[in-house]
């Protein structure tokens, strides 16, 4: 694998303004590839970072709530570019509530973000990536893909609703060049975490720090975080050739959690 073998591939990230999809854009930008850049908040930073590397750029602020927004996104894309080459669905976010308490306006919203979204991009970018027969497609799930926990139910079946589209996209592209796979992490500290950290901290009246040992030794067992780095130099293989029969994978990076 040459050190920029995307060089001339377009990596579209959705929810890259910062944490996971921020560090698996910066990792594809190292390996060559323009990115487009997606989510809330100032994207400014994250642009530079990525401009940096000595890519391309580009941002488009699409709610991931919204169908038409996602197409108007993948629209743009392929107007201004030509073509999206590599899709990588990452934009989520979590709400912590048991099942009587849960909020219907915050489990659509969970859904909308972390399951449909994925629908509505992948069935944008297909008829462009089956035209080139080739095509990455990546679904950031979860360990929560494969496994439950408590109070997190919108999240837990939207992430095992990944997995299982995952599966689907990939039997329908198998005998193509385009190759659809998911990747599903335990605990990366970024802000969706560092949340459940301070609330954890206020709820136990204790330090950052030891709610932090306590968050990883409930789940996993190698009591360290996954970085962004580390998921995205996965990603990077996925996109790699000796991931051409990789198809259908449900990968957790995940200290051992879904082990246990
Ligand atoms: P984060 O909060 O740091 O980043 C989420 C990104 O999604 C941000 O760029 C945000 O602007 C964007 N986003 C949120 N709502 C959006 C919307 N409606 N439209 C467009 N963009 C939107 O979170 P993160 O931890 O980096 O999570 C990224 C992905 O990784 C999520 O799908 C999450 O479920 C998954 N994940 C995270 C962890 C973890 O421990 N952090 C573990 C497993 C899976």
């Amino acid at each position: 694998m040459s050190e920029k073998f995307l060089t001339g591939k377009i990596a579209l990230v959705t929810g890259s303004t910062s944490g996971i999809g921020l560090g698996i854009a910066k990792t594809l930008a190292q390996a060559g590839a323009d990115i487009v850049l997606n989510g809330f908040g100032d994207h400014d930073p994250a642009m530079r970072e990525i401009q940096s590397l000595g890519v391309k750029t580009l941002f488009h602020g699409a709610d991931m709530r919204k169908p038409s927004d996602i197409q108007n996104m993948v629209e743009t894309v392929e107007k201004a570019w030509g073509k999206v080459d590599i899709l990588v669905n990452n934009a989520g976010i979590q709400h912590v509530s048991s099942i009587e308490d849960f909020p219907t306006d915050k489990w659509d919203d969970v859904i909308a973000i972390n399951l449909s979204s994925a629908f509505h991009t992948t069935r944008w970018v297909l008829p462009g990536m089956r035209e080139k027969n080739w095509g990455r497609i990546i679904n950031i799930a979860s360990v929560h893909g494969l496994v439950a926990s408590t109070n997190k139910s919108a999240y837990v079946a939207a992430k095992h609703g990944l997995v299982g589209l995952t599966k689907v996209t990939a039997l329908e592209t198998a005998t193509t060049g385009v190759t659809c796979n998911a990747i599903c992490p335990g605990w990366v500290l970024t802000p969706l975490v560092q949340q459940q950290v301070d609330a954890k901290a206020t709820a136990l009246n204790v330090s950052i720090a030891d709610a932090t040992k306590q968050l990883l030794s409930e789940k996993e067992p190698s009591m360290q975080f996954t970085t962004p780095e580390e998921l995205g130099a996965l990603a990077v293989f996925l996109c790699s050739a000796a991931g051409n029969n990789v198809r259908g994978a449900a990968w957790n990076m995940d200290g051992g959690w879904a082990a246990q």
